[in-house]
């Protein structure tokens, strides 16, 4: 069965969508999307023989073979935006920075896309500073668990005309800031005791490291309201 984190990032992807699923490994969420009538098509990507062997045999196993291609491939060399019509993105699974790294290095292949869908498992940060740099603007967020791991999907799509995002928007996310979810307060109270924890163990000689995380740790009780 699969995961509830990638139900839930396929639950972004446009219904009949042309995909291109970066980091596929066993190509389960072009499976599950073909198989719910979701999406067209699909390239599943994978940059490393033994994922790819899985998701192609995955894949036969289903008798998608005519509607999932997969492409041994780094990012975005698996298509060719003139051939292949993709219109939407997924890389789920991966880091922050790995992420934008995969986007940046093909970028002028991103003209065509309207949507990116991405589930990066840390550097959010860095992943949003990335997208608003590049013209893409966030639409939805979600942040949930599943095995008592924390999850976050971003997603975006080009724009001529961009919101700029606050620094609060790029650390704690501009739509997720906003719901304060239970999951999102779950997740910057763990954060707000591992900062606390930190702070306790830093002398009050390094003054300028404790007003650091003080600051870090003010900002933290302000989005969670801890006052109230
Ligand atoms: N997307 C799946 C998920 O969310 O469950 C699999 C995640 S798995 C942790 C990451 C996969 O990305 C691995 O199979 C790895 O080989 C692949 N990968 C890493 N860097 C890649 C790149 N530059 N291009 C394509 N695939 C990559």
């Amino acid at each position: 069965k699969l995961s509830i984190r990638l139900q839930e990032v396929g639950g972004f992807v446009p219904q009949d969508a042309i995909l291109l699923d970066i980091g596929s490994d066993h190509a389960y969420l072009p499976i599950h999307l073909v198989r719910m009538g979701r999406i067209k098509s699909a390239i599943a990507g994978e940059v490393v023989q033994g994922p790819y062997d899985s998701a192609k045999s995955n894949i036969a196993a289903f008798g998608l073979s005519d509607s999932i291609t997969v492409r041994l491939a780094s990012g975005l060399a698996a298509f060719d935006p003139e051939i292949d019509g993709v219109d939407t993105i997924t890389i789920a699974g991966m880091g922050g920075h790995l992420i934008a790294d995969i986007l940046g290095e093909g970028q002028e292949k991103l003209a065509q896309i309207s949507r990116l869908i991405l589930q990066p498992n840390n550097g959010e940060w860095y992943l949003r500073n990335w997208l608003q740099a590049h013209q893409f603007q966030i639409s939805h967020e979600m942040i949930l668990t599943e095995n008592d791991k924390l999850y976050e999907i971003i997603v975006a799509s080009p724009s001529k005309t961009l919101i700029e995002l606050s620094e609060d928007d790029l650390r704690f996310g501009p739509i997720l800031r906003r719901e304060k979810s239970e999951v999102f307060r779950l997740k910057w109270q763990s954060e707000l005791r591992a900062y606390q924890a930190i702070l306790s163990q830093i002398p009050v000689s390094a003054a300028d490291k404790r007003q650091d995380f003080l600051e870090k740790i003010a900002k933290i009780e302000e989005v969670l309201d801890v006052s109230k």
